[in-house]
This record gives C-alpha cells, sequence and structure tokens, in this order.
C-alpha cells in the first residue's frame, strides 16, 4: 500500500563530488517496501516540486537511504539541506524489484547511480542470507565517480556467491585505475551470465544504457519476462 511518511535526514554522507547520500531515521516507523523499489519525495512546504528516488538501503536495515547527484532544482535543493531537516516521502512504487520467490541466478547491471536500486538488492539478498549467485556489473565513467566501492568490496570479501566487475567507460591519463576499462558489451554480459534461459536481469540507469543492455542480453537469448529494468528518463 502506498504511505506517505515524515522522514528526518539522520546523516549526509559524499559519495562522490556530485553525489550524496541521505541516511534518513526510520527509529519511530517501520516503512515497506521490496528491494529496488522507489518513492516520490517533496519538501513539506511544496506540494508540488516531486522526484522520484530508488532506496539504496535493504528492508532489512534500520535505516532509509537514498544517494543522488546533483543535477537540477530537486537535487540543489536537497543539497542544501541538514542534518535534522525533514522531507516527505511516498511510496513504495514501482515493479523493478526483488523478492525471495526469485530462486535464479541474478545479473545486477547498473550505469552510473543506477547502482542504487542493485545495491538494496545486493545487501538484502545477503541479510536474508538467499542462496541465488549474484553478479554485478557497474559502468562509470571515471575511478571518482565510483559509488559504494567499499560496499562492493566488502560483499566480494563476505560472500563466496557473489562477483563483480567496476568498468570505467572515460579513462583518463594519471587514473592508475588497475580493473576493466570499456563499456559493458556483449562478451562482458556472456561472461558473466550462468544460464541465458534461466537467470533474471535487473538493470538500471539512463535509457541509452539500459536499452543497450537489453538489446545486448535479448541477441544472446534471454526472454522478456527474465528482463526488469528501471529507466530513468534520458
Ligand atoms: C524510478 C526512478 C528512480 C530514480 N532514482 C534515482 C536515484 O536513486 N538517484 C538519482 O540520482 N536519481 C534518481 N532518479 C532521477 C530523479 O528522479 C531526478 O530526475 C533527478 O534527481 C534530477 O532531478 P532534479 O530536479 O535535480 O533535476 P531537474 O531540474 O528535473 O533536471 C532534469 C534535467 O534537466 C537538466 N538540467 C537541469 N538543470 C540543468 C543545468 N543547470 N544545466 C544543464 N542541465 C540541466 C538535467 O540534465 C536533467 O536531465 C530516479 C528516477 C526515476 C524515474
Amino acid at each position: 500500500m502506498v504511505e506517505e511518511y515524515t522522514l528526518k535526514i539522520k546523516e549526509i554522507v559524499n559519495e562522490t563530488k556530485n553525489v550524496k547520500t541521505f541516511k534518513f531515521d526510520t527509529s519511530s516507523e517501520k516503512i515497506d517496501f521490496k528491494p529496488g523499489q522507489f518513492f516520490m519525495f517533496r519538501f513539506k512546504e511544496d506540494e508540488k516540486l516531486k522526484r522520484a528516488y530508488s532506496i539504496a538501503s535493504s528492508p532489512t536495515q534500520k535505516s532509509l537511504d537514498i544517494t543522488l547527484n546533483l543535477v537540477g532544482v530537486f537535487t540543489k535543493k536537497l543539497f542544501e539541506a541538514k542534518v535534522g531537516d525533514e522531507v516527505i516521502a511516498q511510496g513504495p512504487f514501482g515493479k523493478f524489484f526483488f523478492d525471495e520467490s526469485m530462486k535464479q541466478n541474478l545479473l545486477l547491471v547498473g550505469g552510473g547511480t543506477g547502482i542504487t536500486p542493485l545495491m538494496s538488492i545486493a545487501k538484502y539478498w545477503q541479510d536474508k542470507n538467499l542462496n541465488n549467485k549474484l553478479n554485478l556489473l557497474y559502468s562509470v565513467k571515471t575511478p571518482k565517480d565510483i559509488i559504494y566501492e567499499d560496499k562492493i568490496r566488502e560483499l566480494n570479501k563476505d560472500n563466496f556467491d557473489f562477483d563483480s566487475i567496476i568498468t570505467i567507460t572515460r579513462p583518463e591519463e594519471g587514473d592508475e585505475w588497475q580493473g576493466r576499462s570499456g563499456r559493458i558489451d556483449k562478451e562482458l554480459l556472456e561472461q558473466n551470465i550462468k544460464n541465458i534461459k534461466d537467470d533474471l536481469f535487473f538493470i538500471c540507469g539512463s535509457n541509452e544504457f539500459s536499452r543497450s543492455i537489453i538489446s545486448m542480453l535479448e541477441e544472446l537469448g534471454a526472454s522478456k519476462e527474465q528482463i526488469k529494468a528501471d529507466i530513468w528518463g534520458e
């Protein structure tokens, strides 16, 4: 059921130069959602200015987190907010979610801030000790744009069944990046698919990014039913 909550900011984390995580205090009420879903956020004094944000934390965690990129009207205003300020959130919304009835292997494919709902799914899977095998492919422009690098490393270290590859699409001289460079291509997808006829694919990112991943997966033989995508316009 869609509910409305008044949420107090309890912590603000600088993730990268232009990306912050806002952690909201949920100690006084339980907020129901499935990992992958989003809420509509607005400020108390403005009914009209609303934006969608995926929940980056898992329902198994005590805090409710969103991670956002500084872009325009809404994000500029939220970036000026302080710990203790309140916002209104309405939700949950969306069919892009994972739940325990899904027993297949999961391939999570994220571009830029599209990592947010995928982290909620990965954390939920970890906290619930589920048996799926998880692979994460995460594409960002430069090493400085990687969000949640420590959390991804931790997931890799703590879980035999979790693997991740971060790929940098615009490497620059002096980056000292040791990992993969280049866009996510068919070969990389294929290397991370266990069973093209059975795995579930969760894709999140810009329109261009998501459409290209979907078409490559379809070319590799995945069916529409196996592919879940959360596309954020542009
Ligand atoms: C289901 C869903 C989930 C989402 N989850 C997230 C999330 O977890 N994290 C996240 O960061 N975003 C997320 N988004 C996107 C989010 O809803 C907003 O669209 C985004 O934060 C931009 O809002 P804004 O008001 O800051 O920008 P707006 O003012 O609405 O700007 C929108 C567009 O205008 C352009 N623009 C605005 N100002 C300027 C400027 N000064 N110069 C050049 N171009 C400009 C921007 O390029 C942008 O494309 C999600 C969207 C959807 C639909």
